[in-house]
């Protein structure tokens, strides 16, 4: 348990490290950012805000969405109901929802 914990911690450091060496050798600037995943450097508007964090996470958007995307699909897999039981679950106020969209694109075209 104690070694997995350390193995786990050093990697991050490990990482953080090697994101930092490899970004100041690509020449990254203050705005920009290098991608744990892909190994670029992006803008520090292609990432995420850690939740009441300083810091911006270690993956750009297009990663996450591809990791993040990978997960729900086995999540689907296993739980197949899942959706149905959403949507029945929220239809209510989605039509709701979809009432005032309307309405308001109407309102939009007439004035
Ligand atoms: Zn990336």
């Amino acid at each position: 348990m104690y070694r997995n914990n350390f193995a786990k911690r050093f990697l991050k450091i490990w990482r953080t490290l090697f994101a930092m060496v490899a970004g100041f050798l690509s020449g990254q600037t203050k705005r920009e950012k290098f991608c744990n995943t892909c190994r670029n450097v992006e803008l520090l508007d292609e990432f995420y805000q850690h939740k009441g964090h300083k810091n911006r996470i270690g993956e750009c958007k297009k990663c996450r969405i591809k990791k993040n995307k990978k997960y729900t699909q086995l999540f689907l897999e296993k739980n197949p109901e899942y959706n149905k039981k959403m949507n029945k679950k929220h239809r209510k106020r989605k039509t709701e929802l979809q009432r005032i969209y309307a309405k308001e694109a109407r309102e939009e075209n007439m004035s």
